[in-house]
């Protein structure tokens, strides 16, 4: 028999897209078909649209952790999924509640620049995510220029350096790491998952689509969501691969705005 009780709660503290594509619409959306119950704490607004960001807005760090206390003081938060934090003040806010409130699974989307290279991150807040939030995540989800800023390195320009880089960025204090591909060239997009039980190279075909706006808000949401009633990581990870692969191949089917749209969930 199912229960309310075996439907996971997962929480998503990120920013909006007032286009609906990434960011919570598309945390909240993947969550519904992944059959979890979506909480959100926001922690900016953007003006944005397939285009690009038009308008940031952050709201005092104070009311994000308003927000954090009011969800973790009623809702039991099976897992977390972190994504825009946009400055210093709110990634030190959200590491403090976290401490706090300790919840199991925590995977943070290290968001920095999107697609269409707006600052979601100020860059001084790069080391507070570094030093108060890496440490706390038990998966970090960085594409490879993310983490070369996080390590103050050259971008990895293949898989060799794609290795070096995750296993430099676990010594951070991280307990694992998917290192996104999909910058390299080539017909596959490679990540490599680096645990504490050793590394795994996680393959996806390249799929054919202009519309690939939120993909990786999806993806994070998506372990997120799949981790309460995974077996294990690399099981969850998997599984939201094989659920972000589906909606890039949906994507064409939608007709949002006339940039780089979304993927369909
Ligand atoms: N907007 C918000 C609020 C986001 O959180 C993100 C990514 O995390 C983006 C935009 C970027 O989306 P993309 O780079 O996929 O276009």
């Amino acid at each position: 028999m199912i229960t309310t009780a075996t439907i996971p709660n997962v929480l998503t503290i990120a920013g909006s897209d007032s286009g609906g594509g990434a960011g919570i619409q598309a945390d909240l959306k993947t969550f519904s078909a992944l059959g979890v119950f979506g909480a959100s704490a926001i922690t900016a607004l953007t003006a944005q649209n397939t285009h690009g960001v038009t308008a940031v807005h952050a709201p005092p760090a104070e009311f994000i952790t308003a927000q954090l206390d009011a969800v973790f003081g009623d809702l039991r938060i099976d897992a977390v999924k972190l994504g825009m934090l946009a400055n210093a003040d709110i990634v030190r806010a959200v590491a403090a509640a976290l401490r706090r409130y300790r919840p199991a699974h925590i995977v943070l989307d290290t968001v920095m620049i999107s697609k269409s290279g707006h600052a979601l991150l100020l860059p001084d807040a790069i080391s507070a995510l570094r030093d108060e939030l890496l440490p706390l995540a038990t998966l970090i989800t960085p594409n490879l220029p993310e983490a070369a800023a996080l390590l103050g390195e050259a971008e990895a320009a293949d898989e060799d350096g794609m290795q070096r880089q995750a296993e430099a960025l676990r010594a951070l204090g991280t307990l694992a790491v998917l290192l996104k591909g999909g910058h390299l060239s080539g017909d596959e997009s490679p990540d490599w998952l680096f645990d504490e039980s050793g590394r795994q190279r996680i393959t996806g075909r390249r799929i054919a689509t202009r519309h690939t706006h939120g993909t990786g808000c999806t993806l994070s949401a998506a372990i997120a969501a799949l981790l309460p009633r995974a077996g294990s990581l690399v099981e969850a990870v998997t599984e939201a691969k094989a659920y972000l692969s589906g909606a890039l191949e949906n994507a064409d089917r939608l007709s949002v705005g006339s940039g780089i749209g979304p993927v369909h969930h």
